[in-house]
């Protein structure tokens, strides 16, 4: 049994609101959206942050693809939308599973937080 809560996701054992699935990554609504659409993009392999991803071109590539997939499905894809993954304690992550969150729904402006 997985004990990544974002595993737990991709195993079923916690439900999500799916958005996007393909046989290497899986998108869902953030359960506390910071904007008016927020998904989390994660790939199905478990590891832990872009660091670890940075030899795997496969993934990379992937998780590009779930992205533009979900901005699609957002219907955002000419309008924008932000693209964001936190790293470690102090980039704010408090998920140990890789992701991208994908943010739309509003005009973003230059301030990062
Ligand atoms: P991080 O803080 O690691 O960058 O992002 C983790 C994100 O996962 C947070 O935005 C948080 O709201 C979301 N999250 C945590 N647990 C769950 C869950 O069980 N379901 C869903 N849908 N989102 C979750
Ligand atoms: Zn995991």
């Amino acid at each position: 049994m997985a004990h990544c809560i974002f595993c737990k996701i991709i195993e079923g054992e916690i439900p999500c609101h799916k958005v996007y699935e393909d046989d290497r990554t899986l998108a869902f609504h953030d359960i506390n959206p910071k904007a008016p659409m927020h998904v989390v993009v994660i790939p199905k392999k478990h590891i832990a942050n872009i660091m670890q991803a940075s030899e795997d071109a496969q993934l990379l590539k992937d998780m590009a693809c779930a992205v533009t997939e979900v901005a699609k499905a957002l219907g955002v894809q000419d309008s924008g939308f932000r693209t964001v993954t936190n790293t470690g304690e102090g980039g704010g992550q408090s998920v140990d599973h890789f992701h991208f969150h994908v943010l739309a729904g509003k005009t973003f402006g230059e301030d990062f937080g």
